[in-house]
């Protein structure tokens, strides 16, 4: 069953991964997946890296994962340094190991670059990549979006105009950029809706680790820190405590959402299992995401 039917039936559960970069790495990122899997997720997700050999290892993991471990698994691609012709190549790879969801990103500008600049012979947006799989291949396809507006984009209403371009060239639902603050979500579906965007729109949720990573997370995906948050997480910058709280945090986000009537939820995992295990678990004891009343084949 492709995503965007389980999206139909009713809220999904994915997590995401990146393919680390050394051994120890991969030791724990199946230890983790191990876990996470009990969770009978609708699927995962891996991310695509900004160059090297993280990339080749995306689509090792991707396949190895729907392959091996038998959860739908979805690849992120992006344009940043691929030509038409490689991205071709890339996309006919994952079809023929078995991959059929993508989400289909532009990517950020390499280390270093102030602005995105486009392979000579690829593509300036992502809603051009959207456009180039939706004529060449079959999969389904996800892309981005940002609760709160991406960091380029001039404003807000710019940035929903490029997701209404993603799912007029074919995106077929979207995955939101992390975000703290709820009401920024649903403000943002609600304009949505008003001009005519109705993919399904997941949300992504990460559960604050470390209050250190907090301005990071600000400065990088352009999220906003509410007010209350900091006081919410404590005194304490990193140890159990915090944890504890962002897990806190996080049920108590994805609970409002999930009654708000978001499509699916997104855990951004950074490859450790423990905080994504309990949100799941302090959701499923809150009557939310339960599989029985929907058809798994
Ligand atoms: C769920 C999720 C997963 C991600 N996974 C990865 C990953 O695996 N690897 C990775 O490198 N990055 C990843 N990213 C980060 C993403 O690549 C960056 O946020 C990137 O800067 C924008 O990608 P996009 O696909 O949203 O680009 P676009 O949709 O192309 O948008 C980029 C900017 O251009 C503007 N824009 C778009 N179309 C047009 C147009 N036609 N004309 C003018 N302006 C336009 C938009 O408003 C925006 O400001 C992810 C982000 C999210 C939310």
């Amino acid at each position: 069953m492709s995503i965007l039917e389980k999206l139909r039936q009713g809220p999904t559960l994915s997590y995401e991964f990146f393919p680390p970069k050394n051994p120890a790495g991969w030791a724990s990122l199946y230890s983790t997946l191990g876990e996470t899997l009990k969770q009978a997720p609708d699927f995962v997700s891996v991310t695509y890296g900004a160059g090297g050999s993280t990339r080749s290892k995306t689509l090792d993991l991707v396949g190895r994962i729907q392959g091996e471990l038998g959860i739908e698994a979805m690849a992120h691609l992006t344009c940043v340094g691929h030509s038409r012709d490689e991205l071709h190549g890339i996309l006919q790879q994952l079809w023929d190991s078995g991959i059929r969801h993508v989400l289909a990103l532009r990517g950020d500008p390499p280390k270093g670059d102030t602005s995105f600049k486009p392979h000579p012979e690829g593509f300036a947006h992502a809603s051009d990549l959207i456009r180039f799989i939706k004529d060449n291949f079959d999969f389904t396809l996800g892309c981005a979006f940002y609760p709160e507006k991406h960091l380029e984009a001039s404003s807000l209403e710019a940035d929903m105009n490029a997701l209404k371009l993603k799912q007029d060239n074919g995106a077929d639902f979207a995955v939101s950029q992390l975000f703290f603050e709820n009401a920024n979500f649903f403000h943002f579906r609600d304009r949505a809706v008003a001009m005519g965007i109705d993919l399904p729109l997941v949300a992504g949720i990460m559960p604050v680790l470390d209050i250190k990573q907090l301005p990071r997370f600000e400065e990088l995906s352009g999220c906003r820190i509410p007010a209350d948050l900091p006081a919410f997480l404590g005194e304490i910058v990193e140890g159990e405590d915090v944890v504890d709280r962002g897990v806190a945090y996080a049920t108590r986000q994805c609970d409002e959402l999930l009654r708000g009537g978001v499509a699916g939820l997104h855990l951004y995992c950074l490859n450790k299992h423990a905080s994504v295990m309990r949100i799941t678990e302090n959701l499923r004891a809150l009557g939310h995401l339960v599989r029985s009343e929907r058809t798994t084949a």
